[in-house]
């Protein structure tokens, strides 16, 4: 029998690449969206739909969703992944970076949610993938906005579950700490992001993608009569 489609938001790099060559390798068509194109097609991966999509725009994002269900039937499964981290203090902060944040994190999440949701109810069947972080959790010095953000992703995962669970339809959160991947190096306040930096190395390392993506697979693959609700993954070594 041959597996069901999976859309992947920010397949570009870090986590949402390591979850689409893990996904591939498992045999499943996929769908990859990012803004950068080449880094998608760099992937080379088989059965795969790549296109070049920002996900704060839902027009984009849900004609994407239908072209990739043409070729590989429906979606059983979105992994909202796509993420900014900006971090800053408040006082200081171009307000512009929030902008950026909520824009990505909880607006794009949810143009996610909005185009497989509809197909997922009428089938019964489907698992909505949302990554937030221990960000979404707790709060962390210089995370204001960015927490923000991730706490709402689970607010939205927590209450969606609630709507949805009586159509057999899953919504799991993700939560990882920090993990080795390029969302640091956005944070363009230098003393925050060398800070961060050392921190990583003072506890000897962090996640890596794959140890997320592994964890993605994992409450994937699970019957869809069970629900891994949430997952909160962190380096051993990261105590906050
Ligand atoms: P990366 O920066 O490596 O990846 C982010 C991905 O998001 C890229 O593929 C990027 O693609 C994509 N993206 C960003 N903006 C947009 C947009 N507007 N439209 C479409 N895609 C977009 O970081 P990570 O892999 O670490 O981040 C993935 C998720 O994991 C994020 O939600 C992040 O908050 C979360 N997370 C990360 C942690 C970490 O320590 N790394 C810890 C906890 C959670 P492109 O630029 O090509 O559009």
């Amino acid at each position: 029998m041959s597996l069901p489609l999976i859309v992947i938001t920010g397949a570009s790099s870090g986590i949402g690449a390591a979850t689409a060559r893990l996904l591939s390798e498992r045999g499943y068509p996929l769908l990859l969206l990012a803004r950068r194109l080449d880094r998608l097609e760099a992937l080379q991966l088989p059965n795969t739909l790549s296109r070049a999509v920002d996900v704060t725009d839902r027009a984009a994002l849900v004609a994407a969703v239908a072209e990739a269900e043409q070729h590989f039937g429906p979606a059983d499964a979105i992994v909202n992944n796509a993420g900014v981290m900006l971090l800053g203090e408040m006082q200081r902060q171009d307000p512009a970076e929030w902008d950026t944040m909520l824009d990505v994190n909880v607006k794009g999440l949810l143009n996610g949610v909005h185009a497989v949701l509809a197909g997922m109810v009428a089938r019964r069947h489907g698992t909505i993938i949302n990554v937030s972080s221990v960000a979404g959790r707790k709060t962390y010095a210089s995370h204001v906005a960015y927490c923000g953000t991730k706490f709402a992703v689970h607010a939205v995962s927590e209450n969606l579950r609630q709507e949805v669970s009586e159509h057999n339809v899953r919504v799991i959160t993700i939560a990882p700490g920090a993990v080795e991947t390029e969302l640091l190096g956005h944070t363009t306040d230098v003393a925050i992001r060398q800070d961060y930096q050392d921190w990583k190395e003072q506890i000897g390392g962090v996640l890596r993608a794959e140890d997320v993506a592994e964890a993605i697979r994992f409450a994937y693959e699970q019957p869809q009569s069970v629900s891994i609700r949430e997952i909160v993954l962190t380096a051993t070594a990261q105590a906050a």
